[in-house]
């Protein structure tokens, strides 16, 4: 069973990458949506795979972190493309929720999105 929690931050990045004139040659701002999944069982007296509000303060500091800022300036996100803010959002949340199956990141503007699993297990440390 998969259960999902949902959020939403508010930033601006350039994308070093792009090609002179390119539109993400320049400053800008989205608003992203994040989605967050939890595999596992439902705990058999509770009903629950997790406590939502458990995740909620999981998902807190990184949003908090994240949200209405210049993603450039933000370490470990100097190439905020959204591959690297979904890989920068499961290293922060992974070791804090159990059965983290997956993190998404879209921008509802470009109907745009990545979604990523976690490192490849045949990936070098
Ligand atoms: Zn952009």
């Amino acid at each position: 069973m998969r259960i999902y929690k949902e959020f939403y931050f508010e930033a601006a990045h350039v994308l070093p990458s792009a090609p002179d004139g390119h539109p993400n040659s320049r400053v800008h701002g989205h608003s992203f949506r994040v989605r967050v999944s939890i595999d596992g069982a439902p705990n058999p007296e509770t009903g629950l795979v997790i406590h939502f509000e458990d995740v909620s303060k999981a998902i807190s500091e990184a949003r908090e972190a994240l949200d209405h800022r210049f993603l450039n300036d933000i370490e470990g996100l100097e190439l905020p493309t959204l591959e690297r803010i979904t890989m920068w959002l499961w290293d922060r949340l992974h070791n804090r929720l159990p059965g983290l199956a997956e993190v998404a990141v879209s921008r509802d503007s470009c109907q745009e999105g990545c979604i990523y699993h976690g490192p490849h297990p045949l990936a070098a440390e």
